[in-house]
């Protein structure tokens, strides 16, 4: 009798002992908020990315709405989104009561197209470039198309732990970042955020209107809880516990990143051989992926059925997932709103269509990829029409 390999899932946080110390020190202090165990998590994240300032929130997409309503967009702002992204993009811009102007994405890279970005007409507050799969955008054209119209930069670095353009790090390429610590991402914190800046005027009012907008000066001169309130605010505030695993990952970074490194070389050289299949590159002129998955795009004739692939791959025990299951645009909610329809974002849709990105995270045991890679293979020739 043969064992049965163990399934591999699409993605596992991985969680040592360390974290369970750190959970359980939190809880026994008693002080759940507003301890030093954030303002820690912040530095050694802020140093891991090579940014002045990082202000823990309580996800990206938290962190991402803040940013905008502390710059002050609102109605009558445009802001750049591609069509292509988690729907947190877009409904951040969308919550403050800007316009999400959507720009389709680079067939090659599946990042905003600095093509169609150029080409679209109007007044742009700020440009909301996402790492697609954790490799870095065009900046270089995007920050011209940024000086043009006078626009910020926020960048969504949910996926981009350590991805680089031209040698520097994701989060500190525009005004800045916003990181998701979200069980699956590169690192977790079980739910949770981070807001990456250079800017440390930014940073202060961050901090300020994550929580309420509490005048802090004020209530240091008066007495502890006696506080006055400027402007509002919003309570994303992350708490000790979350803070607590937080930390612990960012020690363990360098091993993950190795090890999505090591998978991603693995399954990419069985998966490049695969005929009609595109795989996308970790790697596209000064960007270096953070890896975060591995994307396989089946051809845009339709001969491969992904429902039978992702089908093929479930019956081996292999997890996938599918980056994103629609253009932003072309949901529900938008396409009502803004009448987009079928056709106008060809790009993006051929992704939503025949994308499956592939694990290549450190809960991959060794021979993993590899097995990964000849299952996907299988399951490929079974989908074939
Ligand atoms: C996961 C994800 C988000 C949302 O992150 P949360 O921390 O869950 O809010 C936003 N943008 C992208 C590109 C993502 O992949």
């Amino acid at each position: 009798m043969t064992d049965t390999p163990s399934p591999i899932p699409f993605g596992k946080p991985q969680l040592d002992e360390a974290a369970f110390d750190a959970v359980r020190t939190v809880l026994e202090s008693g002080m759940l908020v507003h301890g030093t165990v954030t303002p820690a998590f912040e530095e050694a994240f802020a140093a891991r990315i090579g940014a002045k300032e990082a202000v823990a929130v309580s996800s990206c997409t938290a962190g991402l709405h803040l940013t905008l309503f502390v710059k002050g967009i609102g109605p009558g702002d445009r802001v750049a989104v591609p069509a292509m992204t988690h729907v947190a993009t877009a409904h951040s811009v969308e919550l403050v009561g800007a316009e999400p102007v959507f720009v389709d994405v680079d067939p090659a890279t599946g990042n905003m197209s600095p093509t169609a970005l150029e080409a679209v007409d109007g007044p742009l507050s700020a440009i909301m470039p996402v790492h697609y799969l954790g490799l870095p955008c065009d900046m270089d054209r995007i920050r011209a198309v940024a000086e043009a119209k006078g626009a910020f930069i926020l960048e969504d670095c949910a996926l981009a732990v350590d991805a680089t353009w031209d040698g520097q790090k994701a989060g500190t390429l525009g005004l800045a970042g916003s990181f998701s610590f979200y069980p699956v991402k590169h690192m977790t914190s079980i739910e949770g955020g981070m807001v990456t800046t250079n800017d440390s005027g930014l940073a202060t009012q961050l901090r300020k209107r994550r929580a309420f907008g509490y005048n802090r000066a004020l209530g240091e001169r008066t007495r502890p809880g006696i506080y006055d309130v400027d402007t509002l605010g919003l309570n994303y505030r992350m708490s000790e516990v979350e803070a607590a695993v937080g930390l612990t990952q960012v020690a363990r970074m360098d091993e993950f990143q190795a090890a999505r490194r090591s998978n991603d070389a693995a399954l990419r050289a069985i998966l490049t051989r695969i005929e009609g299949l595109t795989v996308f590159p970790d790697r596209h002129g000064k960007a270096l992926s953070s890896h975060y998955c591995l994307n396989a795009v089946l051809p845009k004739d339709g001969s491969v059925s992904r429902d039978a692939v992702v089908d093929g791959l479930k019956a081996r025990g292999i997890g996938s997932s599918v980056h994103y299951p629609g253009p932003v645009p072309l949901f529900t909610y938008y396409s009502d709103k803004y009448g987009y329809k079928s056709g106008d974002f060809p790009v993006a849709e051929w992704l939503a269509e025949q994308t499956i990105s592939l694990p290549v995270g450190p809960h991959l045991g060794p021979g993993d990829a590899e097995r990964l890679g000849n299952a996907f293979r299988e399951a490929y020739m079974e989908g074939s029409k």
